[in-house]
């Protein structure tokens, strides 16, 4: 197996608070891993810290086989992390081809990333004017349009309606099934269940289960579980 990211020990304290305790997990290639939690169970932290936007309290973080520098390691590791942005005026392929610069990728990649989100036939219509669940997409292929190992997204479907929920489902599915490892972080169980193979459950910083979801909903506790409730864990 190759393994894609190792995390030991993490830690993160805001003041008082420990958003992040003693977290541990490793992420191996070709697997969808889900993180879930309740809201502030850490999630984002956890994310914002393996991505190098959070400053970690201690414990230790390691991507691919921890030969080259997180920032370099970066350069492979797709992620959205905020709500898309994107040029207003600016049309699909005006707004990728910037991206295409910014990543130093051939703008040739646009069209097969837009096609895998289904936006191929929006491509000349402005950002502005795109529904969140296209925006969702739009920003869904600008971080593949270089084919990253692993893509990370935080809390993907929030905000969306049940048919842009189900679209942004079934793309990471088939992204999954093109061999891209994903990490995804969700305060929904039934997401995890429809789309990881594999979970770290969080509850207030602490991790509570790591493995196959299938085992998860086996184990003893997790069965009556259902949508959003994760505070009776
Ligand atoms: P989640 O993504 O699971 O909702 P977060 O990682 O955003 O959880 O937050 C975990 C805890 O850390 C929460 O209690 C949150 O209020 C706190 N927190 C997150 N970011 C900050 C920050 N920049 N400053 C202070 N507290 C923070
Ligand atoms: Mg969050």
């Amino acid at each position: 197996m190759e393994t894609i990211l190792t995390v030991s020990h993490l830690t993160k304290k805001f003041g008082y608070l420990t958003a992040v305790n003693d977290l541990s997990f490793t992420i191996e290639k070709g697997n969808v891993y889900g993180i879930l939690g309740p809201n502030g169970s850490g999630k984002s932290t956890t994310l914002g810290i393996i991505l190098n936007v959070v400053n970690r309290t201690s414990g230790e973080f390691s991507w691919f086989d921890g030969s080259t520098t997180t920032h370099d390691a970066l350069k492979k590791v797709g992620a959205i992390i905020e709500r898309p942005n994107f040029y207003p005026y600016m049309n699909a392929i005006q707004n990728l081809r910037l991206v295409c610069k910014i990543k130093d990728v051939p703008e040739t990649k646009i069209q097969e990333k837009l096609e895998l989100v289904g936006l191929w036939d929006r491509r000349n219509s402005k950002f502005k004017t795109y529904s969140l669940g296209m925006k969702q997409r739009m920003a869904i292929a600008s971080a593949l349009l270089n084919d990253p190992e692993i893509l990370i997204l935080d809390e993907p479907t929030n905000g969306l309606d049940p048919q842009g929920i189900h679209q942004i489902r079934e793309i990471i599915k088939t992204i999954a099934n093109q061999g891209t490892t994903i990490l995804l972080a969700s305060h929904l169980l039934d997401e995890v269940e429809k789309v990881c193979s594999h979970v770290i459950i969080l509850r207030k910083g602490e991790n509570l289960y790591s493995g196959p979801v299938d085992s998860m909903l086996a184990s003893h506790g997790f069965f009556e579980l259902r949508s959003t409730d994760l505070d009776q864990l």
